[in-house]
């Protein structure tokens, strides 16, 4: 909470593509359960990608919001202006040995789940978004040929020790107020072993999603994080990560997804949903409205 006890709300898309339906509802929810409780209403730009995000999508967002009738309540906060804070909590999980460099490219993870599957008839464990879990290789390398690689320039990402992290905290929970893909609600158990080691840095970025998320989140004083079923899972991790870094933690509310009418969830690169292909064919605020059923869901968390 702030020092003034409202509750404070966040919306936080990446300008790395079109808004689509998806995200009018979850900036519209946000919105929503923002005013009818008196709270502040955050934008947030999660930029960190530097290569796909641009200042034209970043214009298009902020253009779809004001047609949503949506006003924030402070500056929005552009993750990319902020990469210092984030280096500094990668910083301090590095002190504690919590992180590694770990050289397994992605494309070389995979390869080596299919060999474990060739060779051992079943499955390498995935994470919950279906990709195979790090084997954690580098974790046991000496400090020196560490440094050697760094030093040859061998690109690398920094990955959280999960097991030893895990020594570090108590057993944690969050409050659900939405709901996860299993209608998990209420106070939930967090697991993060299931993500394995996750990237917590780059070697030109010193953060990713899950870490800038937490900091952010603590950084403007967010007490109630509205977001996507979709990302359910992660909170195991921010929770971890909230816990190792002294951050309090906000309530979650996990809402529905829109799918599209192949059952499917939306994606930026589906033009057909997009908020600027609606808008260009006429569609109003109100139209949007009805479309995500914004009525029926409000009257619900109401
Ligand atoms: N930037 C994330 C996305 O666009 C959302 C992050 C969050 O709400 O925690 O999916």
């Amino acid at each position: 909470m702030t020092s003034t006890d409202r509750p404070v709300f966040r919306f936080a898309p990446s300008p790395n593509g079109e808004l689509h339906l998806g995200h009018a509802y979850s900036a519209l929810i946000n919105h929503a359960m923002a005013r009818a409780n008196n709270g502040r209403f955050l934008l947030r730009l999660e930029d960190i990608d530097r290569e796909r995000c641009t200042k034209a999508f970043e214009r298009q967002v902020l253009d779809d919001l004001v047609f949503l009738g949506i006003e924030w309540d402070e500056e929005p906060r552009r993750q990319s202006d902020h990469f210092a804070d984030y280096a500094a909590a990668l910083e301090s999980l590095a002190a504690e040995e919590l992180v590694y460099p770990a050289f397994m490219t992605r494309g070389e993870i995979r390869s080596f789940a299919e060999r474990y599957r060739e060779e051992n008839g079943h499955d390498w464990p995935r994470d919950p978004d279906g990709a195979p879990l790090y084997p954690g290789f580098d974790r046991k390398v000496s400090t020196a040929a560490r440094e050697r690689k760094m030093a040859a320039g061998e690109r690398f990402a920094w990955r959280l020790d999960m097991e030893k992290a895990i020594e570090f905290v108590p057993a944690l929970h969050w409050q659900e107020s939405g709901e996860g893909p299993s209608g998990e609600t209420g106070d939930i158990r967090a697991n993060p072993m299931q993500w394995g080691d996750v990237v917590l840095g780059r070697m030109d970025i010193p953060t990713s999603y899950h870490l800038s998320v937490v900091v952010d989140d603590a950084l403007q004083g967010v007490s109630d994080v509205v977001r996507g079923r979709d990302l359910f899972f992660s909170t195991s991790v921010h929770r971890l990560l909230q816990s190792l870094l002294g951050l309090p933690s906000p309530r979650y509310h996990h809402h529905d997804l829109i799918l599209g009418s192949d059952g499917r969830k939306l994606s930026k690169s589906a033009q057909d949903t997009s908020l600027r292909a609606l808008r260009e064919a006429g569609m109003k605020r109100e139209d949007i409205v009805r479309m995500v059923g914004l009525r029926e869901v409000l009257s619900e968390v109401f």
